[in-house]
């Protein structure tokens, strides 16, 4: 087999700079070794995040050139929607400026203080904006999809049997909405089946409980389906995604990830009395229904983006490039979540900093060290962003996982990029006894990951 390229060439570059060793040491200092704090030009390959990060296309710039910026009835958003109908096929579209604002209107309409909602494993901005609700957000993944080096092809899936015991535990009336994550980004950006969401979908119908998608990769987890579930082979990414929009009633989306564009997300369902409320809050919160939070130009390049994301031989180029840097550091005996995921590699921290504690970050640590040695830019999702520091004896409470997510950005780099970073892992995991672990000396009391600040344990 020949080698999966780039399905694209590249027309306008932006240049990326070298700094020194020393240079990136006092950066990570002043940074309070937290690299949300840096700045992106002290940066040389950003793994930080696939989110808004994504490279458009020729089409997509013109788009945004042939934005209707229209107050109301924007030419632009009935193209979104019926894109959005093509390929979603719900009857609502509701835009927002971005995915966690599309969550944060959907929850504040559907749920009260002591309801649970229950997924794979909610993100970090659902989990918060249900909470803030003052409601519970239950992770129900499969048992296999929280052992990181276990390899299946859907360790997304959702655990039906836990799903009817918390539906017996909290009583129906107290679940308004069940949630899938496709890809499971928390969980390794690994892939839901069709007969996983088949089957949720069929307990949902049953107990009359609404199923919502969070649906900011669905692209790529039809990519999985399609390469890795009986039937699916000879079918299109887009019949793929609308069978799996189908066993659901609606969905929440970022289009900073599989919309391919830079900002942007959307709520798209059936149910007409949470669409009117929605756009109550929308006109309040984001602006008028036919732009929500968004300007012309960016529902254009979005409606533009969700056509190209269903390219079968991007789709199929986007999965080989991650997959590739996740095989070839398990070569090398870094302990990874296995299989690759969609959108990024998540090297488990934990397991290859056994000298660093978990009270001690062992991931927080890992991506500094990245940093440090590469200039590469990581993210820790473990117990920096899940864990809790107990309010009496202030012991940090950690996360069942530390992980380093190397989350790839769309069409941005290329495959000598990711040489590069492979060298610098191959580096640390080689000297990985010099990495120290690290201590809060401030956090919020939500989403403290992007503020947190971090001082070394010697
Ligand atoms: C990014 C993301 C969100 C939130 O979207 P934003 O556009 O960042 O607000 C929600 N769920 C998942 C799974 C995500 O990856």
């Amino acid at each position: 087999m020949k080698t999966i390229i780039e399905p694209f060439r590249i027309k306008t570059v932006e240049p990326i700079r070298m700094t020194t060793i020393d240079e990136r040491r006092r950066l990570l200092e002043e940074a309070h070794y937290n690299l949300f704090n840096l700045r992106a030009k002290h940066v040389l390959i950003d793994l930080l995040t696939d989110s808004g990060t994504s490279a458009m296309s020729q089409e997509q710039w013109a788009n945004i050139m042939r934005g209707d910026e229209s107050y109301a009835g924007s030419r632009s958003f009935y193209e979104l929607e019926a894109q959005v109908k093509a390929i979603f096929g719900y009857e609502h579209l509701i835009p927002t400026h971005q995915g966690r604002a599309a969550e944060r209107i959907l929850f504040s309409i559907v749920l009260k203080e002591g309801d649970v909602v229950p997924n794979n494993n909610h993100f970090d901005t659902t989990r918060a904006n249900i909470e803030y609700q003052k409601a519970e957000a239950l992770d129900l993944v499969i048992d296999e999809g929280k052992i990181p080096s276990l390899e299946h092809p859907f360790k997304g899936n959702l655990d039906t049997d836990k799903l009817e015991a918390a539906i017996q535990e909290h009583g129906k009336d107290h679940i308004p909405m069940i949630m899938i994550t496709v890809t499971n980004n928390s969980g390794g950006g690994q892939p839901v089946s069709m007969a996983n969401i088949k089957a949720v979908s069929k307990i949902c119908k049953r107990e009359g409980i609404p199923l919502f998608l969070d649906a900011c990769r669905f692209a790529e987890n039809a990519f999985f389906i399609k390469e890795r579930e009986a039937g699916y082979a000879d079918k299109t990414p887009l019949a793929v995604a609308k069978e799996m929009f189908s066993y659901a009633d609606g969905c929440t989306m970022s289009a900073k990830k599989d919309g391919l564009a830079n900002i942007g997300g959307f709520i798209a369902m059936n149910n007409e009395d949470w669409a009117a409320e929605a756009r109550n809050i929308l006109i309040l919160t984001e602006g008028f229904p036919t732009y929500g939070g968004l300007a012309g130009r960016d529902l254009a390049a979005i409606a533009q983006g969700l056509a190209e994301v269903l390219d079968e031989d991007y789709l199929r180029y986007r999965i080989a490039s991650t997959a590739y840097l996740g095989d070839r550091l398990a070569e090398m005996g870094v302990p990874t979540v296995r299989p690759a995921g969609g959108h990024a590699v998540f090297i488990d921290g934990r397991a290859m900093l056994e000298h660093i504690p978990p009270e001690q970050l062992p991931a927080q640590a890992l991506s500094c060290a990245l940093y440090e040695h590469g200039g590469i830019r990581s993210v820790e999702i473990g117990t920096v962003m899940f864990g809790k520091t107990d309010p009496i004896s202030g012991k940090e409470l950690p996360h069942s996982m530390d992980l380093v997510r190397l989350a790839i950005p769309r069409r941005v780099y290329t495959q000598s990029h990711i040489d590069f970073v492979i060298e610098v892992i191959k580096d640390l995991n080689d000297n990985k006894e010099k990495i120290h672990g690290l201590a809060f000396t401030y956090q919020a009391p939500f989403l403290r990951h992007f503020t947190a600040k971090f001082r070394p344990v010697p």
